[in-house]
């Protein structure tokens, strides 16, 4: 969808992917088949790239940092990435700029775990520090009984303790800030998580205009504190008190942000674009209200009755394989006129 949105806009996409058949390769320009760490093909990027920018937050930020490091044009930088590439230091990074996230514990130890459960009360979370994802490499731990088990499911260590947000809905802000430190954000998506995976992003967010404003004025915090270029996810537990946590970051566009390509004039995907190749940023103001519901695994092959809604608009990603859980597309329905102005 980045490699569409450029293309719209007149770049040639070149894509680094250790994927032979890949979505993206079938609509960019030029692909490299290799794997992230390729000194070869990396350099053949660097060569044939304005700017290079990533759109899954595992890519090693030591591969991001020995681009920049080689001269070449990076957005987001490597800062952004190896902070949200580890719980334990996007969290306290998060802490020292001033914004809230849940209480905290890095555990490497069953002793760290029994502290950590004393700590922050229990049932917690126990996640592991890098690599989680959709709910991936996360248990939680009811009684310091469980502990060792639940340690040892996790890897054995190398793992962060969360204490329990009694949150009473999930939001997100789709932000962006480019070179000159612009910044906008689009306004707050609710979102639903099944088992650890979204399953539907609703905008606007049935939150209060304060709730809304804490949200962006917490996302412009993180995104200046990285000196961030970018569209950024900002993923939070809206205590439903006014205070809102943020339980994790994405230093990319977000999958809580893909009702915008129905509902928005300029959508996340050619934001991160205008904002990477240092354009003025587009508006933020969605021209209709909006449901986003992803299509897992087998359930893409509902395609042809959601094709035939005439509010509904389907986006099938061109995976091969529907593996159980996978995102393999996701439809949006436009719910009438967005009722506010909305966005920052
Ligand atoms: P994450 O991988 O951190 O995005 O977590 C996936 C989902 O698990 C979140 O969207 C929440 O629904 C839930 N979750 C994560 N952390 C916590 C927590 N500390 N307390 C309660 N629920 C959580």
């Amino acid at each position: 969808m980045l490699a569409l949105a450029a293309a719209r806009l007149g770049f040639d996409v070149a894509i680094l992917t250790p994927e032979a058949d890949s979505p993206a390769s079938r609509v960019a320009a030029h692909t490299l088949v290799a794997n992230y760490g390729d000194e070869q093909a990396l350099a053949e990027l660097a060569k044939l790239c304005a700017v290079v920018t990533f759109e899954f937050e595992n890519v090693p930020a030591a591969v991001v940092a020995g681009l920049q490091a080689a001269g070449a044009e990076v957005a987001p930088g490597p800062k952004a990435l190896a902070i949200a590439q580890d719980r334990v230091l996007e969290k306290s990074f998060l802490n020292q700029i001033g914004v809230p996230t849940v209480g905290f514990h890095q555990v490497d130890t069953v002793a760290d775990l029994t502290a950590g459960l004393d700590l922050l009360g229990a049932p917690a979370l126990l996640k592991t520090r890098r690599q989680g994802y959709d709910g991936k490499g996360q248990v939680w731990v009811r009684t310091v009984s469980e502990a060792e088990a639940a340690l040892e499911s996790l890897g054995g260590g190398d793992c962060i303790l969360e204490a329990r947000a009694a949150f009473v809905r999930e939001v997100s802000v789709i932000a962006v800030r480019n070179r000159s430190g612009a910044f906008a954000a689009y306004p707050l998506a609710e979102n639903v998580h099944e088992n650890g995976v979204l399953r539907v992003s609703t905008v606007p967010a049935n939150v209060p205009p304060e709730t809304e404003t804490a949200a962006f004025a917490m996302a412009r915090k993180l995104v200046d504190g990285l000196d961030y270029v970018g569209v950024i996810g900002v993923e939070m537990f809206d205590m439903g008190d006014g205070r809102l946590w943020v339980n994790e970051f994405a230093p990319r566009v977000h999958n809580t942000g893909h009702w915008t390509l129905d509902a928005c004039q300029v959508d996340q995907f050619e934001q991160h674009i205008r904002a990477i190749a240092n354009w003025p940023l587009g508006p933020t103001t969605p021209f209709a209200a909006a449901e986003m519901t992803n299509l897992l695994g087998a359930e893409v092959e509902t395609w042809a009755e959601l094709a035939a809604e005439p509010d509904a608009r389907l986006w099938l990603y061109g995976k091969r394989d529907a593996k159980p859980g996978r995102k393999m597309g996701h439809v949006t329905r436009l719910k009438g006129r967005f009722p506010t102005t909305g966005g920052a």
